[in-house]
């Protein structure tokens, strides 16, 4: 069992992260791991998948719960040594009729997207293997161009961006929301919009970092899977889980030693997209 590669998913109960862990247990060499915050939802897809003579693994994993993590981490480390695919896919979005307060929706977006999504990589990115392959869901809403302010996307996009400046200007867009100018400072008006731009630009630091990092190959990209019918999506979309699903798929079993993608932001179709200055095909 220790030698086993391991692949986790987090969100895996439903929608695109449940196509990713079935793609996964199809053309994975090892054992993959559904996670989920809620355990009947995550042994009902576990379930479904049995179903289908397929043969996931399930554990317990909210992104927002530090206890949780680092169950999970203890977990892995004792019966595998180490982790080989981690797909960062959870994540919330407030529907645009949702009530709640705009400060409240930037906050708990914010919260969930960028820092949980960070802290399962703080917590779980020491177990990674030489090889390993991390891929973080991002969305078109991610691209840089969505940020209107130059200043904003000047520091977004600057190559010696770390990852404490990128969390602060997170934490700032979630303060200027509270304070009423967000508008003025240069943000877009859509926090999901701001937590994607995060996820994405996190990712290009990882990528720095991985490079000088002592374990070889440890490879992360970012994926836009598509517009997909999920429930995030209220089921509107162009493509089904399944085909949301691919790109995610594609990156996590990158093989050895690729030279691209490596630290990319990745379209749903598997094309590489410059994620600073827009291709003209690129409608967003
Ligand atoms: P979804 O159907 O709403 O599924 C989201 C998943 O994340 C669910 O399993 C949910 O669990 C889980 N989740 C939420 N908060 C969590 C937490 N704290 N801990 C663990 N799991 C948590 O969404 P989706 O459309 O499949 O989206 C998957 C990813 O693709 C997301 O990152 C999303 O932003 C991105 N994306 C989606 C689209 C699209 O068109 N659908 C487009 C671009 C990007 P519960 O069931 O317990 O809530």
């Amino acid at each position: 069992m220790a030698s086993s590669k391991v692949a986790v998913v987090t969100g895996g109960n439903k929608g695109i992260g449940f196509e990713i862990v079935k793609g996964l247990c199809k053309k994975f060499d090892g054992v993959v791991y559904l996670t989920a915050r809620d355990i009947s939802r995550g042994v009902g897809a576990v379930s479904k998948l049995q179903e289908l003579g397929l043969k996931p693994k399930f554990h317990q994993l909210d992104i927002t719960d530090q206890k949780s993590l680092n169950n999970f981490k203890k977990y892995l480390q004792e019966n595998y040594g180490g982790l080989d695919v981690l797909v960062n896919n959870a994540a919330i979005a407030y529907k645009v009729d949702a009530t709640e307060p705009f400060a409240e929706q930037a906050k708990n977006t914010i919260a969930v997207n960028y820092f949980s999504l960070l802290a399962t990589c703080h917590t779980l990115f020491p177990l990674l293997r030489p090889h390993a392959r991390v891929v973080n869901l991002s969305s078109s809403y991610g691209h840089l161009s969505r940020i209107p302010g130059q200043k904003l996307r000047d520091k977004l996009s600057s190559s010696s961006l770390t990852e404490e400046q990128l969390s602060g200007l997170m934490n700032a867009f979630v303060k200027s929301v509270e304070e009423g100018n967000h508008q003025a400072e240069g943000w877009p008006n859509s926090c999901y919009q701001v937590s994607k731009v995060g996820v994405s630009a996190l990712t290009f630091i990882q990528q720095r970092a991985f490079n000088s990092d002592p374990r070889q190959d440890i490879v992360v990209n970012a994926v836009h899977p598509g517009y997909v019918q999920t429930d995030m999506s209220s089921n509107k979309g162009d493509l089904t889980p399944e085909q949301g699903a691919d790109a995610a798929i594609y990156l996590a079993l990158l093989p050895a030693n690729i030279e691209a993608p490596r630290g990319a932001y990745i379209w749903w179709d598997r094309r590489i997209v410059d994620w600073v200055n827009k291709p003209d095909d690129l409608s967003l």
